[in-house]
């Protein structure tokens, strides 16, 4: 039979799977697979929102101008520098279909971000994967794994599913040594919570040169991932490419109207990093008391690591959570057989996980 087929690649991907949502048969469920906040979204950015209801009919700004002078405005850059995406999802995706092709290589890391593979895929170019040290991005294994083909590197600082954290020193000296040719991306996804802020110095490597990038989201700190709202701080030239080719009215009027008035409202952002920190603090420490391994975290959740007894703890400890209403986030697909992922949920939440896992532990032990 003749039919259409896809280009040859698209169908060695794996689609993303996202976490599980229900907990069949219990009353109370907390979803705490998706690093989600559990502070919901400001009330300003709810109020703008509903406001962008009354004109559903216009199409959006298709510069999201008001958005990017937000970000411009409260991180000190300039708007031209600024693109805004579907999620962050959206610009990884445009990054490799502008800057990757057949034949090419871009780098990721062994325990990096899934839909980093997916587009450079996607783009027909072959992902080359390198180890981590310690759950950490490994600078010098990337440097070992460039080739005259490889024309990307990607790096989720804070990362995810690990929550570890690459010093800016760390990133200076690897983009010091890479080829001026390969654009490295810096995935800040999580980069409210780290508390030291480095990601400013993440924003002077992109402002200082041609072959840097950092992208940013709407849906961890600021509590608005069903709106899909990502931006991309990146070199005019770059900017430029990718607008020729982004969809025309690629971010929607709410998006545009809530996340503005989201970033406008930092006294919101400062309550949630706090409430974050102390929980990530109490959480790590609980759970180490009940014999798990955390990896030490710098985001808005929590590696844990479950004993190697046979293979399958994590996958219990799963079954048995979730019966319990607490839905984890299994990590198989990021190289953990034995782990599970927990975002920082609302208190009660995190007492819950910490009691049942204290249960499980005693029970399996
Ligand atoms: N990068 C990393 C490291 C992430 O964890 C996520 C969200 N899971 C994203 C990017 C995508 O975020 P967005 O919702 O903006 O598409």
């Amino acid at each position: 039979m003749i039919e259409p087929v896809p280009r040859p690649g698209i169908l060695d991907i794996a689609a993303y799977v996202p976490g599980k949502e229900h907990a069949p048969g219990v009353a109370r469920v907390y979803k705490l697979s998706s690093n989600e906040t559990p502070l919901g979204a400001s009330p300003k950015a709810i109020e703008a929102f509903r406001r962008s209801a009354e004109q559903l009919e216009r199409y959006p700004d298709g510069q999201a101008v008001e958005l990017r002078e937000a970000i411009a405005a409260t991180y000190g850059l300039n708007v031209a520098n600024i693109l805004c995406g579907n999620g962050s999802d959206e610009l990884l995706g445009l990054l490799c279909h502008v800057y990757l092709g057949t034949g090419d290589e871009a780098i990721i890391t062994e325990h990096g971000f899934l839909v980093y593979k997916i587009q450079i895929m996607a783009a027909g170019a072959t992902p080359v994967t390198v180890k981590e040290r310690d759950c950490t991005v490994d600078v010098d294994a990337i440097l070992a794994a460039v080739t005259p083909r490889t024309r990307m590197v990607f790096i989720a600082n804070p990362g995810n599913p690990t929550g570890t954290y690459v010093p800016v020193a760390e990133i200076r000296r690897l983009h010091a040594a890479l080829p001026k040719n390969v654009l490295l991306v810096l995935d800040a996804a999580y980069a409210e919570y780290v508390k030291r802020n480095d990601y400013e110095a993440g924003i002077e490597l992109v402002s200082a040169n041609r072959n840097v990038v950092m992208t940013r989201t709407f849906s961890k700190v600021h509590g608005l991932a069903a709106l899909r709202i990502g931006w991309i701080y990146a070199p005019a030239a770059i900017i430029d490419a990718l607008n020729r080719v982004r969809g025309p009215f690629n971010m929607n009027a709410p998006a545009i109207a809530a996340g503005a008035a989201a970033i406008r409202d930092q006294a919101f952002v400062e309550t949630a990093v706090a409430y974050n920190a102390l929980w990530l603090d109490k959480l790590t420490h609980a759970l180490e008391a009940i014999g798990l391994k955390v990896t030490p975290s710098v985001t808005n959740f929590v590696l844990i690591h479950f004993p190697d007894v046979d293979g399958k703890r994590a996958a219990q400890a799963d079954d048995f959570l979730t019966s319990r209403g607490y839905i984890l986030r299994a990590v198989r697909g990021y190289g953990f057989a034995n782990a599970l992922r927990m975002s920082i949920g609302p208190e009660e939440a995190n007492r819950g996980v910490i009691e049942a896992l204290g249960e499980f532990m005693g029970k399996t032990a």
